[in-house]
């Protein structure tokens, strides 16, 4: 309750109250476990509490995220473009989750450019870019799932949360903070998480669905990149990986496969910034991770059309690969002080 302000939250409940009838919920474009954890889990507290709620996801995500939904929930707005532009129409309300930017959407971004129907942000990026009637964005919290539950309290709805909303909250919690290894030090989140699990929340189900649940090939992809592909810069307390589409279909790649690569290197004593390049779509697709105070995401902004979090972050560029590494090593030099400090 202490996270948002009173006045907002009564405004939105009696919003939700009075004129809420149709509901679309939307989270950022190639959705991790945050975004479809916590659009998931809303989604089934809305339904429970008698909304019509639909979840519209911009693409395809990871499989083991599947269990978490079912027959036709979420909607895949690249599959079914005119069945989504048509909830989209009906929607006297949209939820917009784990984004800050219209940008995040993919091809629903053009779509929803003209829509006037009032949105609802609940996220926790920095800088929110977007116009919403009501806005719940806080950086200091470790998941959108976490802030999800916080407004479903705070609106008086946490008695709608069932099994299926408590497992979908809580994948969406250990998504984002690697099952409570990073960004998870402050006691809400334990708290919110011990609410999930009394509310019938499957800590190791979701555990095995997203850690243990690669193919062989996964796996190999991963010695492959370790062994061969990652290279590190000790003077600049940096390293990098790199894949090529050649690379990732010699490995059978699936959408997820390489999800956790980009925190590997930072296991390494001393290193406290890493980056993942990978083909995609004729793009350099970019991730980054780092510990301490260096800001991904003002690197990524910088160099690489992107944003996040501080210490984890993307961003895409259109290069060949080996410009795109070329770039990359070039920089580096110029945030050595940083990397030091951080
Ligand atoms: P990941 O490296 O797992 O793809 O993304 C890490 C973080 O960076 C996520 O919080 C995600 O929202 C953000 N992010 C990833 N890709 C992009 C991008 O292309 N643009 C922006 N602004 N943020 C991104
Ligand atoms: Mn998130």
């Amino acid at each position: 309750m202490e996270r948002f302000d009173v006045n907002s939250c009564n405004r939105v409940s009696d919003w939700l109250r009075s004129s809420v009838k149709k509901i679309v919920i939307i989270p950022h474009v190639n959705p991790d476990g945050d975004a479809i954890g916590s659009s998931l889990g809303l989604n089934d507290i809305l339904l429970n509490a008698g909304f019509e709620s639909h979840v519209i996801v911009p693409n395809d995500f990871p499989t083991y995220l599947n269990w978490l939904g079912s027959d036709g929930i979420p909607l895949i707005y690249e599959h079914d473009t005119a069945k989504c532009n048509l909830l989209i129409d009906q929607a006297d309300t949209l939820f917009f989750l784990d984004f800050n930017d219209l940008k995040r959407l993919g091809k629903i971004e053009a779509y929803l450019r003209a829509n006037q129907t009032p949105v609802i942000l609940i996220d926790h990026h920095p800088d929110p870019q977007i116009k919403a009637e009501y806005q719940f964005s806080d950086t200091d919290v470790s998941s959108t799932a976490e802030l999800v539950y916080d407004f479903i309290e705070a609106v008086g709805l946490l008695k709608h949360i069932g099994t299926i909303g408590a497992n979908a909250l809580l994948a969406g919690i250990i998504a984002d903070t690697g099952s409570f290894s990073h960004n998870a030090f402050r006691h809400s989140t334990y708290r919110i998480a011990g609410e999930l699990i009394n509310r019938g929340a499957e800590k190791e189900r979701i555990n095995e669905s997203l850690f243990n649940n690669f193919s062989e090939k996964r796996m190999r992809l991963l010695g492959y990149c370790l062994s061969e592909k990652m290279e590190v810069f000790p003077q600049y307390r940096s390293a990098l990986i790199w894949l090529t589409t050649k690379e990732l279909k010699q490995y059978d790649f699936h959408p997820g496969d390489i999800e956790g690569f980009v925190n590997y290197p930072l296991s390494i004593n001393g290193v406290v910034f890493s980056a993942f390049f990978m083909e995609k779509n004729g793009v350099v697709k970019v991730s980054f991770r780092s510990k301490g105070s260096f800001s991904t995401n003002e690197f990524s902004g910088a160099h690489f059309n992107g944003g996040g979090h501080r210490n984890a972050s993307g961003g895409e560029i259109k290069l060949p690969m080996a410009e795109a590494v070329a770039l990359f090593k070039s920089l580096l030099p110029d945030y050595a002080f940083k990397l030091a400090q951080s």
